[in-house]
């Protein structure tokens, strides 16, 4: 640290991601939540060398035709969408500006939530998850604060229904309430119709995780036009040309090619069942999730540390956290049947060796 960091800031603990280890290729690599499969055709064909040229110039501040295809996909006027790069940009823009009190969220949930709060000097209101690992709604009912909810949660995948997230909204319309659907595209329940009725709602969705795009870095908020309109005031203070040329052109020709990726979160939400049903019959507990990762409780004997490092030691990555109340998981991201199995493969071989 150096004598000019602002004291402040002193003890903020900043984000680990997963770990992207550079010789990606040999690895199975099932820690991070990305897409096993790839962009669809679209989108390769609208990145190319003419495209690439015109580098040299601003992208569109405005993002209009990745806005007006967003605003077509979701039903939705064009003055309710709004594009970041990242989700994580646009939740930090409404942790840096729609927080006016404090900003409640579950103990167990996206880990950036908590860092934002301390980086924006927002006071974090700490919900614990219920035994089951369920949020309940009714903890929250008081809140006077920002409610943010990922639904399906992450890690543990369990999903709200839409009549539990109307419940929250109706509660106090004068309180803001935040729905990360970075995973509702792998069984979850959009919100999104929920927009006509309520304008303390703001969903917040990623082009990463569905989409296969993770590396492209898009995600987008909805929400009711004066909303938007005030997160456009921060990005427009803070970076107008926050998404590149690029980035813009292959999240406007991925909406266009839907079908493909309802056919990817398909099969993610297949080999899910399958893989789960799998870890289960050798002893883990595996969540209902409805996202395109596993959270497994290991069997007794073995810790959640000791199976993700003897997973390691055999190529494969998964997500481990020294948290206390779920130091005996792992979260598994959903990869293709083959790295599955893979998956399952060293799982058996390393609870016999135990044996
Ligand atoms: C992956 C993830 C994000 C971040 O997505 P990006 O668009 O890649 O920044 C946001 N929220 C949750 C719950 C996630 O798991």
């Amino acid at each position: 640290m150096s004598r000019f960091l602002l004291p402040r800031l002193n003890e903020l603990e900043a984000y680990t991601p997963g770990e992207q280890p550079r010789d990606a290729r040999g690895w199975v690599k099932l820690n991070t939540n990305e897409n096993p499969y790839p962009p669809s055709r679209g989108v390769m064909a609208a990145i190319n060398a003419d495209e690439v040229e015109r580098l040299r110039l601003y992208s569109d501040p405005a993002a209009s035709d990745l806005c007006g295809a967003m605003s077509e996909y979701f039903s939705l006027d064009r003055s309710q969408v709004f594009a970041g790069n990242g989700s994580d940009e646009v939740l930090a823009f409404c942790f840096m500006a729609l927080c006016p009190n404090s900003a409640a969220f579950p103990d167990l949930s996206y880990g950036f939530y908590p860092v934002y709060a301390e980086l924006f000097g927002v006071a974090a209101d700490i919900v614990p998850l219920r035994s089951d690992w369920s949020i309940s709604v009714d903890d929250y009912a008081d809140k006077r604060g920002t409610v943010i909810i990922a639904n399906p949660n992450a890690p543990t995948g369990l999903c709200l229904p839409l009549s539990e997230i109307e419940r929250l909204l109706s509660a106090n319309r004068d309180r803001l309430v935040i729905v990360d659907e970075a995973y509702c595209a792998f069984g979850g329940t959009s919100c999104v119709p929920l927009l006509k009725k309520y304008d303390n709602l703001l969903i917040v969705g990623t082009f990463s995780k569905s989409f296969c795009l993770a590396g492209a870095r898009l995600g987008y908020a909805l929400s009711s036009p004066e909303i938007i309109a005030d997160i456009n005031k921060i990005k427009f203070s803070f970076n107008p040309y926050n998404l590149n040329r690029l980035t813009l052109l292959a999240g406007t020709a991925a909406l266009r090619d839907a079908d493909y990726y309802r056919d990817c979160s398909a099969r993610i939400a297949a080999t899910r069942e399958r893989a789960s049903e799998a870890l289960r019959s050798l002893g883990f507990k595996t969540t209902e999730s409805r996202a395109n990762f596993i959270f497994a409780q290991c069997p007794r004997g073995l810790g959640g540390g000791e199976y993700y490092l003897a997973l390691k030691e055999r190529g494969i990555l998964v997500r481990h956290w020294d948290t206390p109340r779920i130091i005996d998981c792992v979260r598994i991201t959903v990869g293709t049947d083959g790295q599955m199995d893979a998956l399952l493969g060293a799982t058996k071989e390393i609870l016999e060796a135990k044996a």
